[in-house]
């Protein structure tokens, strides 16, 4: 390596910062400024002066990479590893308790048996990570030299996304989801929230927090079924969320912030990344499950991993661990141990909660945690299905009455190949709070004309339906169609809509595991203290500021992984700065007070007018009459304050 610096060893040996980067930067603490101490971008500097490739100060041509869990944190582990670290693909072996790579990016089943996705797929264009790793993977559909981020690009500024129908109740009525429905006192808890310091959450829930007020807002709503929130879920976990996606606060209602993917998740991501790492000469080692590892740690706290242990078909076997050779996990699975159903099976009879974490899956991870606390507390996640679990069932219909009247709620025809729900529909008034989505069709590459694939999602799994008697999970796919019916009301073609649709149901014990309360330490660092030889990924690991139950932070932190391990020099930018933007600071003040002048509006206005900074103030300039009571109002304020001080002043306080 020494020959490929050589003509910047002037430089290179006299530089503090030279295999000293900062992998992971923390926007949180970064006081932003110029100085002669500062040589690398600011923490959260995204774009494409961090596009570089790292130059090696060594090389991996002689490491073995073994890569536990094949899903994105996973797959895209190993393409950093080939395109940063410049590992060939030959030396890096993915090994998968599942008989399929993707893991909770699924997309299986055909029209006749019926399609089966476990999610729907809603995105942002700030997954910076996401799109940095697909703007270099080839496209499904257009030629060479095409990738897949062009072909989503193409899609999604050709046809925006937006709900026209985002809100139903009372037997399929839409209601008015113009406004979030925040009083005063519920978004000034809100903004109290953005301020507090995340260490003062500690296994806070969202009950802890809000009011019975917000929780019956719509935008209470809208959040908790847009992202899957549950009321007993972490508080901070909700603040992240608020600071993570500040810049959609004003397309929450009708989800015009959203974008979305051309087909399901399994055949726009998974496949073609997929192709190309094992074109790179990748290999996949499947239905096998790591249930453990040899790691010795010293007196000084270092780890090496020495072997691992898995279990293939049934059968026992130990992969030894060179001395130059590294180990990274995924640590658990949002879709392990995940049930299905059909038309006429249901997936499990009821809730077992002494069956939480029992799972394959959960071994490693509860078997590393026995070793050293570094490891985290799995059971915090994986220890209470009851309050992590929901299900999900994916509609395979022909042409039917719920066909008609999913027209209705459409902005676009079903199968014009446009948006079309634009995004889910939730039932507000459904025992289950069921919502529904059609996405763009067809959903799947193979998918015949004349049938739609449909995601349908519930999160109250121990409430019995309204129509049909039974928790969800209980239900065949003929009652959840009975369910839905009913809500549209349309149950009086329940034969015609059960003839022409095939259900799939999905039971996921885990999959919000990741949104359960949690404290400092309860996940493990990336790179847990000590560890030389091993990184952990995926959905349970500790990151600086970034969001779980996202495809986007699965990638940071298998980028993070690969980085910090090979001490790369580069780092991996923090989240999308827009809390940091002032206009989106505004935007989303005044999207929370449903486009009404906030406090001092009026004021900002009179200052900016006619200046280089007008136009960030969003919407039209508020009225007289509106500007004359927030005058009032501020007056009345400047009053009170002057009394209080009075009275202060009397009293010696
Ligand atoms: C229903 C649903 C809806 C979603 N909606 C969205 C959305 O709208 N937008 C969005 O951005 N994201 C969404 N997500 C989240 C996103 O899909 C996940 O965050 C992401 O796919 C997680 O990837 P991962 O690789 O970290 O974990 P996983 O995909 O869960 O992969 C982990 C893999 O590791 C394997 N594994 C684990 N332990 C072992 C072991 N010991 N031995 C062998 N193999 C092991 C598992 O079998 C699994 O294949 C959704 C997910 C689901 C399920």
């Amino acid at each position: 390596m020494k020959d490929t610096t050589k003509h910047f060893d002037k430089v290179l040996n006299a530089s503090k910062f030279y295999n000293h980067v900062d992998h992971q930067p923390d926007a949180n603490k970064d006081v932003i400024h110029n100085g002669p101490e500062i040589s690398m971008p600011y923490a959260n500097q995204n774009g494409n002066y961090q596009r570089n490739r790292p130059v090696l100060n060594k090389s991996f041509a002689n490491s073995k990479f073994y890569i536990i869990g094949s899903g994105i944190a996973g797959l895209s582990t190993a393409y950093y590893l080939v395109r940063d670290a410049q590992v060939p693909g030959s030396h890096i072996t993915f090994i998968e308790q599942l008989h399929i790579e993707g893991g909770s990016m699924d997309g299986s089943g055909n029209a006749e048996e019926g399609y089966l996705i476990r999610g729907g797929r809603e995105m942002d264009m700030t997954y910076e990570n996401f799109w940095d790793l697909f703007q270099d993977i080839p496209a499904v559909e257009l030629p060479h030299p095409y990738s897949v981020l062009d072909e989503y690009r193409l899609l999604n500024d050709n046809d925006s996304n937006y709900s026209k129908s985002r809100l139903i109740s009372n037997k399929g009525v839409v209601e008015d989801f113009s406004k979030l429905g925040l009083n005063k006192k519920d978004q000034l808890a809100l903004v109290k929230l953005l301020l507090k310091n995340k260490e003062d959450l500690d296994d806070l829930t969202i009950d802890d927090y809000f009011s019975d007020t917000f929780k019956k807002s719509n935008f209470w709503t809208f959040w908790r079924t847009m992202f899957a929130f549950e009321q007993w879920h972490s508080l901070l976990e909700f603040k992240l969320y608020m600071h993570r996606f500040l810049h959609d606060l004003d397309g929450l209602n009708d989800l015009s912030a959203l974008v979305f993917p051309k087909y399901n998740q399994y055949d726009t991501f998974i496949k073609p990344l997929r192709k190309f790492l094992v074109e790179k000469g990748v290999k996949l080692q499947l239905n096998t499950l790591v249930s453990d590892m040899n790691i010795e740690i010293a007196a000084d706290g270092t780890k090496v991993v020495k072997s691992i242990e898995t279990i293939q078909d049934g059968k026992d076997t130990q992969i030894v661990i060179g001395k130059d050779d590294y180990v990274i996990v995924t640590t658990g699975s949002m879709t392990e141990d995940s049930v299905y159903g059909n038309n006429t099976e249901a997936p499990i009879q009821k809730i077992d909660n002494a069956t939480s974490g029992q799972s394959a899956g959960w071994k490693l991870w509860k078997n590393l945690a026995a070793k050293s606390e570094v490891f985290g507390r799995p059971e915090k996640f994986c220890g209470d299905i009851e309050k992590s679990s929901w299900m999900s069932a994916t509609l395979t219909c022909k042409p039917s009455a719920f066909v008609e009247k999913l027209k209705g709620y459409s902005v676009n025809d079903p199968y014009s190949g446009k948006t079309v729900t634009g995004g889910i529909i939730t039932i507000t008034d459904s025992n289950w709070l069921m919502s529904f989505t059609c996405n763009r069709q067809p959903h799947y590459p193979t998918q015949p004309d004349d049938i739609l694939v449909i995601w349908v999602y519930a999160l109250f799994m121990d409430k019995d339906g309204n129509y049909v008697k039974k928790a969800m999970p209980e239900c065949t796919g003929n009652e959840i169609l009975a369910e839905l019916c009913y809500h549209l009301g349309i149950e009086d073609q329940l034969d015609n809509v059960i003839e022409n649709t095939k259900v799939r149901t999905a039971f996921m014990p885990y999959i919000t595991s990741m949104f359960m309360p949690r404290a400092k330490g309860d996940r493990p660092a990336i790179i847990p203290e000590g560890c030389t030889n091993l990184g952990l990924v995926g959905q349970f690991v500790e990151t600086n500021n970034d969001v779980v139950f996202t495809m986007e932070s699965s990638v940071r932190t298998a980028r993070v992984a690969v980085y910090s391990l090979l001490n790369l020099n580069k780092q991996v930018p923090d989240v999308y700065p827009s809390q940091y933007d002032i206009r989106h600071l505004l935007k989303a003040t005044k999207a929370l007070n449903d486009g009404a002048p906030f406090v001092g509006e009026g004021l900002l206005r009179k200052i900016m007018k006619g200046s280089y900074y007008e136009h960030i103030i969003p919407g039209s300039a508020i009225d007289e009459n509106e500007e004359k009571k927030e005058n009032f109002i501020q007056e009345q304020m400047s009053k009170f304050h002057d009394w209080m001080d009075h009275v202060k002043g009397k009293l010696n306080l």
